[in-house]
């Protein structure tokens, strides 16, 4: 057992909706943080709440896309493209690309009809780029 904690993340640098949503950054920044301390109690409880809420969930899987854009210079296929094996859930392919094809609006919505489960999945998959990503760029195991 570990003394109750929380973790922070400064996700405002992600913030890049330039329609404005309200979105609660909160739980992303602790799912983000959670991960980025290594902590997987927390970062699994923060994920629970994470797809409650549809806009969030839409929120991490462009945040994911953007972090890995940077990185690439693009959206590798192997995360939007059905056909291309690779670790990454088809759930998050399907938002991955409408976000490919600048159809947010529409990725936002996908999301809100998304079961749960399925949600999780793409969230599970949006957490492990966004995490590898950080952890790269040296901000990882504070
Ligand atoms: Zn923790």
């Amino acid at each position: 057992m570990t003394a109750p904690h929380r973790h922070r993340f400064d996700v405002l640098e992600f913030d890049i909706d330039p329609e404005r949503r309200h979105i609660d950054h909160t739980v992303i920044a602790e799912c983000l943080g959670a991960g980025l301390d290594g902590c997987p109690v927390c970062g699994q409880q923060a994920l629970e709440a994470l797809i409650t809420n549809a806009a969030a969930t839409a929120r991490l899987v462009e945040i994911a896309c953007v972090a890995i854009g940077e990185m690439f210079g693009g959206i590798p296929a192997y995360l939007y493209d059905d056909n291309v094996g690779g670790p990454a859930s088809a759930t998050f392919r399907r938002l991955a690309r409408l976000g490919v094809d600048g159809k947010i609006d529409q990725m936002f919505s996908t999301v809100e009809d998304m079961t749960l489960d399925e949600r999780r999945q793409a969230a599970d998959t949006a957490m492990d780029i966004t995490i590898g990503r950080l952890v790269l760029a040296g901000l990882g195991m504070r």
